[in-house]
């Protein structure tokens, strides 16, 4: 008989973890704390190990990518406090293999493979769905569910329980222990969402950085779809910046720099957005991702944090690879997790340092790191533009030769 795994989230991890099972021989089901699936989201720079990642669970082509096209000189531009514009080093401006996209895109891309679409019997997915206990016992492991919608309780049996469940993970408080044992704040704060247009005089496929020390704004431009922002700022007190309307913190977070164009438009661009995200940066860090019969994976095993820009290609990397692990060990299942955690680790431990060292290229702690970052970056700029001009130059030869 198809052994049985209770999937607890529906995003990136959750998903890529679902069709890993289900590619072991397993019977995944996917419990979802929201009604319906979310679409939309903010901008997600993709690594080529999430790219990989989606090609080994079968859903590349279902991958909907956004890069703007690279035009000699960039199409990233640096701002100062006159509003005068330098060309920087854009995030994907790099020979190949990165992906420009909206964490809808993976979502969606994902979901093909979860409901089927050719590739394998749909997943049973069960919407306003939560764990609310999770016991156990010799053969297995018994969860108790609550259905938001009727109020209704059951309890059910698996073999397994995939905790998919993002930072702040519900799974690894009831098996793990509490947030604080494993969530280490970064004391800086998050605002993500969606524009409807490009700043006034940018093209829409520019990408623009207003960094100052502790404050930082991004818009990333798309080929096909309205810019992203990106806003973050270092503060001491968390607990303060949750007290007031979020729009508000993020205003009083850049107070002072309201008449520069790109800050003014994009403050603009944030009341009038349907949705944004808003939220404490933490990084989660355990020293096992799994006990017994529970397994965890994507933010709530090892949020990263948005400042490493891995934290999608890692959360569908790590339920590609839990599926790998249980296909390789199908009648053992501690060796299975192990294998999962082992393969995994050293990649999620280099991608975590490396975090800090990216947090201070997008909002760095002070003008002196400012200035060290904007000459370092300068330098790299210029030979990577001088790489990528050269290759231009050379596929528009190409091409032009070819018509
Ligand atoms: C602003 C921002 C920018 C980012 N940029 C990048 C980037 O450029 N590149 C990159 O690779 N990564 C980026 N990331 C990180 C990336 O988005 C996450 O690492 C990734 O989405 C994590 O996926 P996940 O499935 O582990 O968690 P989540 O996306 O948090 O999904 C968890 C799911 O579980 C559900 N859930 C929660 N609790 C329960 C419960 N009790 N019961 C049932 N369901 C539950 C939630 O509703 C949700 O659907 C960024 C993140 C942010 C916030």
């Amino acid at each position: 008989m198809q052994k049985k795994a209770l999937v607890v989230g529906l995003g990136i991890a959750g998903m890529s973890a679902a069709i890993g099972l289900r590619r072991a021989g397993w019977t995944p089901v996917i419990v979802e704390r929201a009604p319906e699936r979310r679409t939309g989201g903010y901008f997600i720079f993709m690594f080529h190990e999430g790219l990989q990642a989606v090609a080994d669970l079968g859903v590349a082509d279902h991958l909907h990518t956004r890069n703007p096209d690279w035009r000699p000189g960039g199409n990233s531009w640096t701002v100062d406090r006159r509003g005068r514009r330098k060309p920087a080093l854009g995030l994907l401006d790099a020979p190949s293999g990165l992906a420009a996209v909206l964490r809808g895109d993976i979502e969606a891309a994902l979901w093909q493979g979860i409901t089927g679409d050719g590739i394998g019997d749909a997943v049973e997915v069960r919407f306003a769905t939560t764990p609310v206990e999770i016991t156990e016992g010799a053969g297995g492991v018994q969860v108790l569910l609550e259905d938001a919608g009727t109020g209704k309780r059951y309890r059910e049996d698996f073999d397994l329980v995939v905790g998919a469940d993002g930072m702040r993970s519900s799974v690894r408080q009831m098996v793990f222990g509490p947030n604080e044992d494993y969530m280490a704040n970064w004391k800086s704060m998050i605002c993500a969402f969606q524009m409807k247009e490009q700043v006034p005089s940018y093209e829409a496929s520019d990408s623009i950085i207003v960094s100052r020390p502790k404050r930082a704004m991004w818009v990333f431009g798309l080929s096909d779809h309205a810019p992203c922002a990106w806003l973050t700022f270092r503060t001491e007190d968390i607990p303060d910046r949750f007290a007031g309307p979020s729009i508000e913190q993020v205003r009083a977070a850049f107070s002072g720099m309201e008449d520069e164009p790109v800050v003014r438009h994009v403050l603009a661009s944030l009341e009038e957005a349907p949705e944004h995200v808003f939220d404490s940066i933490h990084q989660v860090k355990m020293p096992r991702w799994s006990t017994g019969r529970v397994v965890l994976v994507g933010d709530a095993a090892w949020c990263m944090n948005t400042y490493s820009a891995m934290g999608s290609s890692s959360s569908l990397r790590g339920g590609a690879a839990l599926g790998v692990a249980l296909a390789e060990h199908p009648d053992d299942l501690a060796a299975a997790l192990a294998a999962y955690e082992t393969g995994l680790r050293p990649y999620i431990t280099k991608q975590q340092r490396s975090a800090r060292v990216k947090q201070q290229r997008f909002v760095p702690s002070s003008r002196p790191a400012q200035v060290l970052g904007s000459v370092v970056l300068e330098l790299i700029r210029k030979v990577v533009h001088r790489r990528m001009t050269a290759e231009y130059t050379a596929s528009s030869a190409l091409s032009g030769a070819a018509r």
